[in-house]
């Protein structure tokens, strides 16, 4: 099987600067190593889903990584700094770690739950992540379930890989890091290769089997001020809740991961993660799609998550969960402080040359 080079990724995309610099920060990780018959990490939690509020396993399984990781890759992303080293695992170790999943639900939880989401730090449909008869075994094991979700890069999203889902009687959702409906965003800000067309390709490859297309969305990459990330999310949630297919938007704020361009930025006091008042208000202001729109900010409140002053963070991070569920904006009226005030100030002042205004 040939080896995924950087210069394949790179050529004729114009991206040899950014995959150069994320190379370099992501070879200052050493070299870890993480057990293939291990999931990088599950948990038991609750989902808003087409079919309401339900109780979801999530796993992370540890694959080979990201293919565009090893080319350099995103400039937020530091999961391939979780993958196993050097490469692939084999059907068995897959099945291993999704043993162990099943041990952590059967610890945890007192049902199963009737939603289970597999992401990779990749693309679970990937045939060099995760090769046919492992997903195959994944989907006959999940089989029982109501509903899976599987995490892809739209290049991977092909009818055949979907159907393995579909055919055991799976609702069946592509989980899609699209980042943002702006092309020129996710390439110059996010590094990410693929364009909207190809989100939207995939969405129609999934529909014909009838799946449906769970978009992930990045509010704030590097480089854009805060009036600009909360623009660009307004517009991609509509953008999203229109294609086919797609049913729910998942809008995530970034947080600053070891190894990552981001990092680098945010040390050197260039990258303030978004304020979670900007969450609230791409949520409020969204809140008419036909679409489900959820938020899940990681670190909310710490100096490398989203954050307001420190006094409000825990209060906003409660009406964001609380709208994920209700989808009710009045959720956002009950809360306010003092830090607003600065906050549009931000919005109103900040720009790509000035950034961060403020802390
Ligand atoms: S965000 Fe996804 S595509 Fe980008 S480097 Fe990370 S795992 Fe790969
Ligand atoms: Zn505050």
């Amino acid at each position: 099987m040939s080896q995924p080079s950087p210069e394949v990724y790179e050529e004729g995309r114009g991206m040899d600067a950014h995959n150069q610099v994320m190379r370099e920060l992501r070879a200052e990780k050493g070299s870890k190593q993480y057990d293939p018959e291990e999931p990088t990490r599950v948990w038991i939690d609750e989902d808003n889903t087409p079919d309401g509020v339900v109780q979801s396993l999530t796993i992370i399984l540890n694959t080979g990584g990201c293919r565009w990781a090893r080319a350099g890759g995103c400039t937020m992303c530091g999961y391939v700094a979780e993958s196993v080293e050097g490469g692939s695992v084999g059907v068995d170790a897959l099945m291993s770690q999704i043993d162990s999943c099943l041990e952590h639900e059967a610890e945890e939880a007192d049902e199963e739950s009737p939603l289970v989401k597999i992401y990779t730090s990749g693309s679970f449909l990937d045939e060099r992540e995760v090769e046919a008869e492992a997903r195959r075994r994944i989907a006959e094991t999940f089989a029982d379930r109501k509903r899976i979700v599987v995490e892809s890069l739209p290049d991977f999203v092909q009818a055949d890989r979907v159907s393995d889902f579909v055919d055991v009687g799976l609702e069946t959702d592509v989980a899609v890091g699209l980042e943002t409906a702006t092309d020129r965003v996710r390439h110059d800000c996010v590094n990410k290769y693929f364009d909207f067309a190809d989100f939207e390709a995939a969405a129609a490859e999934a529909e014909s089997v009838g799946a449906g297309i769970k978009a992930y969305l990045l509010m704030k990459p590097p480089f854009l001020a805060e009036s600009e990330a909360i623009e660009d999310m307004k517009a991609s949630v509509r953008r999203c809740a229109d294609v086919d297919g797609c049913h729910t938007v998942s809008m995530n704020p970034t947080n600053v991961q070891r190894y990552t361009m981001v990092d680098d930025l945010h040390f050197r006091g260039g990258y303030r993660p978004p304020w979670l008042w900007s969450v609230a208000e791409v949520l409020e202001d969204t809140a008419d799609v036909d679409c489900i729109v959820v938020s899940d900010p990681v670190g909310h409140g710490s100096d490398r998550g989203p954050h307001n002053c420190g006094e409000c963070d825990d209060k906003v991070q409660l009406a964001i969960k609380d709208f994920d569920k209700r989808q009710d904006p009045s959720v956002f009226s009950e809360v306010t402080c003092e830090c607003e005030h600065t906050w549009d100030a931000v919005v109103e002042r900040e720009t790509t040359y000035n950034l961060p205004l403020a802390e």
